[in-house]
């Protein structure tokens, strides 16, 4: 069993960015979306053991994976925010 261990820090950022700086909807759906939108655009990281896993965190956890993902977090941020997908 593998975890896309990318996929547990986008959502951990994306909690971050909704506290910080994001101004829009920020329900499930769109929190889905912007997920969606951000992992598209960001390589799978594949491990074997959950993110908790201290080797793991240090290497993902850097100062430049993490400047990647909030740019596409951003991003991802800013489309969904312009079309919403619901009502
Ligand atoms: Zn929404």
């Amino acid at each position: 069993m593998v975890h896309n261990v990318m996929e547990e820090m986008v959502s951990h950022m994306l909690d971050d960015l909704f506290a910080l700086r994001y101004d829009g909807c920020a329900c499930e759906v769109c929190k889905g979306d912007i997920m969606a939108i951000a992992l598209n655009h960001l390589p799978p990281h594949y491990s074997a053991r959950p993110v908790g896993n201290a080797y793991i965190k240090a290497q993902l956890f850097s100062e430049q994976y993490k400047a990647d993902v909030m740019r596409e977090l951003l991003r991802a941020a800013a489309i969904v925010k312009k079309n919403r997908l619901h009502a």
